[in-house]
């Protein structure tokens, strides 16, 4: 991590697909003179949702021409849904309708969704054009803009078509996140406490002390981004293809997401990251009942993620839960399940978690059935 005035820069060495992550104030109205720097003559087609460019596309558009860069915007309707195949196509189409080279640039501002969608059609359109990232959402600037993951959804699941497809740069704006709302802020923030609980146990402790800080922007925003980058960077660097270590990542996200499809994807009820933090909670306390953890760990992990706001536990999730075997059903089709044992998450304590592949299913179930009341 190097830092110059108020931007710090994360490389994410994955040798000649290595790339910049440029966090910092003031990002986007840099964004031409930084990506004209790095690709002179380069042309861009910029792909956004409707909320993001209420509220930045203007900023960027005018920062490009700034640059010198010729761009044209694409705007298309926020939410999960536009990660399908025919959003693929119309972005696909507009970039090829903008006459775009092999050498030219995707550029996706936006969360997620956004980011997930252009990197695919930047992955495929041409055989792989060049691709940059302007996160606007706390996860996409700590999760998903880093580390080449790009897709869409199937009616088989989420996330079930992609290709890899590596950014060229990544510029995370820490002032666009003030006009996120305060809900996804928080979804966003439980992947920024994850990678203390991972393996940064000193992270989580400062997180405990700043967050209010990392909330109002500033300095703490910075350096909270700037670590969950790195963190995730060098989990990148050394499985770039998930074979391995990658799977940490995924630490409260068997649970999370067997509650995500428990609740139908309702982000009404619950968006993804809520479902991680109860998730996170979850995988702390069956640790510790499995006696690899002391239960205090878990207490402080609930402590904290509820201080911020977020919901830890299934009560706190809106409306009627399905029965546990429905839950157990989902965690079953969960990728992580392996030759019948189940695959977890599971620590030894804050920042000390380790992959279990042979879970009982039968020990979950216990849990899941006396936990959903509490
Ligand atoms: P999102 O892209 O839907 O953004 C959340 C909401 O916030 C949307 O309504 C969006 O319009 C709005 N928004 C975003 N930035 C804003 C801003 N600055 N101001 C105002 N509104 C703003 O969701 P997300 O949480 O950013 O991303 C979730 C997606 O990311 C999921 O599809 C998930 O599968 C994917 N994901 C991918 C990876 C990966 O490695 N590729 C990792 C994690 C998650
Ligand atoms: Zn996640």
């Amino acid at each position: 991590m190097t830092q110059t005035t108020s931007h710090e820069t994360v490389r994410v060495n994955l040798g000649e697909r290595s790339y910049d992550i440029v966090i910092g104030p003031g990002l986007i109205a840099r964004a031409g003179a930084e990506i004209a720097a790095r690709k002179p003559g380069i042309r861009c087609a910029v792909i956004t949702d409707r909320n993001v460019a209420a509220a930045h596309l203007d900023s960027l558009m005018e920062s490009l021409a700034t640059g010198g860069i010729e761009a044209v915007p694409l705007v298309l309707e926020p939410g999960e849904k536009t990660k399908r195949f025919d959003e693929l196509v119309k972005v696909c189409d507009h970039v090829l309708g903008a006459r775009l080279e092999r050498g030219d640039a995707v550029v996706a501002l936006g969360g997620g969704v956004i980011g997930d969608l252009s990197g695919f059609a930047a992955g495929i359109v041409r055989r792989g054009m060049s691709f940059i990232q302007v996160p606007t959402s706390l996860l996409a600037q700590v999760d998903s803009s880093v580390g080449g993951k790009t897709g869409i959804n199937a009616s088989h699941g989420k996330n079930l078509i992609g290709v890899f497809h590596q950014p060229d740069l990544v510029l995370a704006d820490t002032d666009v996140l003030d006009t996120l709302p305060i809900r996804e802020f928080r979804a966003g923030y439980a992947e920024v406490a994850k990678y203390g609980l991972i393996d940064r146990p000193e992270f989580f402790g400062w997180l405990e002390q700043n967050w209010r800080d990392v909330f109002a922007g500033g300095a703490a925003r910075i350096r909270a981004i700037a670590t969950g980058c790195q963190a995730k960077a060098d989990v990148v660097a050394a499985d770039e293809r998930e074979s391995g270590a990658r799977a940490l990542l995924n630490l409260g996200h068997t649970f999370g997401h067997a509650l995500e499809a428990a609740t139908d994807y309702d982000g009404r009820r619950l968006v993804h990251g809520e479902g991680v933090a109860i998730g996170m909670v979850l995988a702390h306390e069956f640790s510790a009942r499995m006696n690899l953890a002391s239960p205090d760990d878990a207490a402080r992990v609930q402590r904290h993620l509820s201080e911020v706001g977020l919901p830890t536990h299934m009560a706190d999730i809106e409306g009627e839960l399905p029965a546990t075997d429905i839950l157990m059903k989902h965690i079953g089709q969960d990728k992580k399940v392996r030759r019948g044992a189940l695959t977890f998450i599971l620590t030894r304590g804050i920042g000390e978690a380790f992959v279990a592949d042979d879970v009982p299913a039968d020990e979950v179930f216990r849990f899941l059935e006396e936990k959903r009341g509490s």
